[in-house]
């Protein structure tokens, strides 16, 4: 089948080249041109472990095309999946969808007859509705369908997300919006037998905001229950341990740390909350879990600040990992930001290591030191804290990082490297979900 993609980003991007990869012809489009332009070459704007390789031979095998011409992208297209960008509104909380409708606008000349416009954005419930409205108002005589297909990959694991889901979800309004998609979800139903769960397209945009909006109750759950076992002496990852083997539970998602980050979470649960205000549902829980959890993530450099008995002013902290979590590149609402900031505040000289999202980081701190590496980043530092647990970080020599520091001082906001080490070479050590040590 003929695909075309529209938004070559994290979604966009390992989308079409999964679609490629499992045999479907596909051409990827985007307005950036210098993306297009490195795309051709094989040269890609994201850091995702395992796609390179897949984009460079699903391209040479003449499966994968990126142009930024939409019209010759739609040409022969009986599938055209819209995974554009769906941010906050700053100030609103609410999606725009201006990218989305923009992306309708603009395909709809274009579009054969007969097509499916699926729209793999998250997106509030009745978007697909507006985008049929709009489509048809520009094609009042073509023949067209529009169904929903959220995606659920999380970057970092990507590919393998895509190539191997949990499930995957299809919203449709018709019989040749249902075939379409499950010609084009054939390979894993077949080679792995994926659940696909179809349902009414009003159902499926809401099954993704329900999903991460329960994922982000999760974190903020454990992470509640991490500052309760800082008082009374018990342990959150052996507390986690004894919960998630139940079945029942579940252990993933329960891993404390400094609050959920991302391109991702904190949006959708912003928009959830919009929607269900806007239909006068409250969503109690929710709308807790949002407020927790900003509140948390200011709250971290409270326990740096803490480590460094309530005075940073001068002072030089290290901070190791700045995206929201390993494997990325994106630091889109990464907890590392609003720490940063809050400790330059209070008079903190910050330096700091990523091994991918300095690039990144860099648009979005000033005066920030990056460093090379992280035993770099540590040297001449009152203190060091982890903030995301990049294998490399995990893995650190803690007694070569200790000989760079100015004093042995270990906030770890992930739990990510051995305390039972670090005490013994003598650093006061202040964990998630663990009693403060010297
Ligand atoms: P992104 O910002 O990385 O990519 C969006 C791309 O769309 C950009 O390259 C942009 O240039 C392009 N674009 C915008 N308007 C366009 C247009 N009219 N024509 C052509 N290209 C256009 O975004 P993303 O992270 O890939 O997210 C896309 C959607 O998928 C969002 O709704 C997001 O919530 C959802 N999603 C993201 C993830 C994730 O982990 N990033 C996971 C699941 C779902």
């Amino acid at each position: 089948m003929k695909v075309a993609v529209i938004g070559t980003g994290y979604v966009g991007l390992v989308s079409g080249t999964c679609l490629a990869a499992w045999g479907h012809d596909v051409v990827c489009v985007d307005k950036d041109a210098q993306k297009i332009a490195g795309l051709q070459k094989a040269v890609l704007p994201i850091y995702e472990p395992g796609l390179a390789d897949l984009v460079e031979s699903n391209a040479a095998a003449g499966r994968l095309n990126f142009t930024c011409n939409l019209a010759e992208a739609l040409a022969g297209a009986a599938l055209v999946l819209i995974a554009v960008g769906t941010p906050a509104r700053a100030g609103h909380g609410d999606a725009d969808l201006s990218f989305v409708y923009m992306a309708a606008r603009e395909l709809a000349p274009h579009l054969e007859t007969g097509a499916v416009v699926t729209i793999k954005s998250t997106v509030p419930v009745g978007t697909g509705d507006v985008v049929e409205k709009i489509i048809g108002s520009i094609r009042p005589s073509g023949s067209f369908s529009v169904a929903s297909n959220p995606e659920f990959l999380r970057e970092g694991v990507a590919v393998r997300d895509f190539l191997d889901p949990d499930r995957v979800v299809i919203g449709v309004e018709d019989e040749r919006a249902r075939k379409a998609l499950m010609d084009l979800y054939r390979p894993p139903l077949e080679m792995r037998g994926t659940p696909i769960v179809v349902t009414r397209r009003r159902t499926s945009e809401l099954i993704k905001y329900a999903a991460n909006a329960f994922l982000a109750t999760k974190i903020t759950f454990i992470n509640e229950l991490a500052d309760l076992c800082e008082e009374v002496g018990s342990d959150v990852g052996e507390l986690a341990l004894g919960m998630g083997l139940d079945k029942r539970i579940g252990a993933s998602f329960l891993n404390a740390g400094p609050g959920y980050g991302g391109s991702c979470f904190p949006k959708d649960t912003l928009a959830l909350l919009r929607t269900a205000q806007d239909h006068g549902v409250s969503l109690r829980l929710v709308e807790e879990t949002v407020t927790a959890n900003e509140a948390r993530k200011r709250r971290m450099a409270l326990k740096v600040i803490d480590a460094l008995d309530g005075d940073v002013d001068g002072a030089t902290i290290a901070v190791l990992g700045l995206t929201f979590k390993p494997d990325t590149d994106d630091m889109r609402d990464a907890p590392s930001v609003p720490l940063i900031e809050t400790l330059q505040r209070f008079g903190a000289n910050v330096r700091a290591y990523d091994p991918v999202g300095q690039e990144n980081a860099s648009r979005l701190l000033s005066d920030v030191e990056f460093c090379l590496d992280a035993y770099e980043c540590v040297r001449g530092a009152d203190a060091v804290v982890v903030v995301t647990e990049w294998e490399s970080i995990r893995k650190l020599d803690l007694a070569r990082v200790k000989r760079a520091m100015r004093q042995p001082v270990l906030v770890d906001l992930r739990n990510a490297v051995s305390h039972g080490v670090a005490r013994e070479l003598g650093f006061h050590v202040s964990a998630i979900g663990r009693s403060a040590s010297a």
